[in-house]
């Protein structure tokens, strides 16, 4: 069975691991923050102290980080997985970057012989619990039928999308929808509850209805209408609204590069900002209805 390595162990790298120690392969991981390794160490993830000892003798590298510049730290840093894994390791980095950050990092990987692929997902922490994420790989054809198989235990629906830098303009284009939606699921929530609408009824009225979207059902911004909502335990992430800005800026910076104007997602970016600044950054994105409703975030 080849050895893994995990590099970031949070809300989805966390589960997403377990999945692969339950399928019986030994994972080492790794994460700066102690918490997290702690509860990883909790499902069986065996914990390094660098990346260098995570990713020493591991077949296949996985990632699931925060942002682009903490990909290119990792991968590119002086001790990092470039530098310290054997020639020829797969390496699968699962988290949103963007696109001129995936194609950087594969230019890196390339010229020290690693096989770097992007595998950015979509589906939530949901996903990453049932394993049925999504996946979008952008990668050489030639490696990414081997992604596909180190990444079955992980998902529903593995897409090979093209060479560099596809997997994340897929990841984009599906995220500027999603970011787009959970702003104006949380805009509407806060009209409903000022129009004094019993949320609950009204949920049921939405998703038989021409409101009904992904995120609504999911991650209903309303308190006690879904019951597995972040809404419902106090808004808890999920997914953290400084992610979700981030994610509506790589739409809007993908757009400059091409010349599409995309006002809308200007708008959500600026809200979900301006919600994250004011204390909601690490709160779950659909914490934004409190915002705006000028209620104190928690
Ligand atoms: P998270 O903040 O819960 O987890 C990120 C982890 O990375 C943290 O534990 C952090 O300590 C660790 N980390 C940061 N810098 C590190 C470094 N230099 N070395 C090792 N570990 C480091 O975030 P998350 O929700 O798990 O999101 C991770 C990625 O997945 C992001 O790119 C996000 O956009 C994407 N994503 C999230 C969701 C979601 O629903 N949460 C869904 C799809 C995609």
């Amino acid at each position: 069975m080849p050895t893994l390595a995990w590099l970031g162990l949070g809300l989805m790298g966390n589960p997403m691991s377990k999945h692969l120690i339950n399928a019986g392969y030994t994972v080492r991981g790794y994460d700066i923050d102690a918490d997290a390794c702690d509860r990883a160490s909790a499902i069986g993830v065996k914990v390094a102290k660098t990346i260098a000892e995570a990713v020493a003798d591991a077949d296949v590298v996985y990632s699931m980080l925060p942002s682009g510049t903490d990909v290119h730290d990792v991968m590119t840093g002086a001790n990092g997985v470039f530098a310290s894994a054997r020639k020829g390791t797969m390496v699968i980095d699962c988290s949103t970057i963007g696109i001129d950050y995936a194609k950087k990092i594969h230019t890196a990987a390339d010229a020290k012989g690693i096989v770097f692929v992007e595998a950015p997902v979509s589906g939530g922490t949901e996903g990453a619990r049932d394993g049925t994420l999504t996946f979008m790989l952008g990668c050489d054809p030639k490696h990414s039928s081997k992604a596909k198989e180190m990444l079955q235990p992980l998902g529903e629906y593995i897409a090979y999308v093209g060479g560099p830098g596809t997997g994340q303009a897929a990841k984009v284009v599906n995220n500027l929808i999603m970011g787009v939606s959970v702003t104006v699921n949380c805009e509407a929530t806060a009209l409903g509850q000022r129009l004094g609408l019993d949320m609950k009824e009204f949920f049921e009225i939405a998703i038989r209805s021409s409101a009904d979207n992904w995120s609504l059902r999911l991650w209903n911004p309303a308190p006690n209408v879904v019951p597995e909502a972040p809404s419902s335990r106090g808004y808890a992430a999920g997914f953290k609204t400084w992610l979700l800005a981030k994610d509506l800026h790589l739409a809007i910076e993908a757009g400059a590069e091409v010349g599409a104007d995309l006002k809308t997602a200007e708008t959500a970016y600026k809200l979900m900002t301006e919600h994250s600044e004011s204390g909601g950054k690490d709160l779950d994105a659909t914490s934004l209805v409190l915002h705006l409703n000028g209620e104190k975030k928690k």
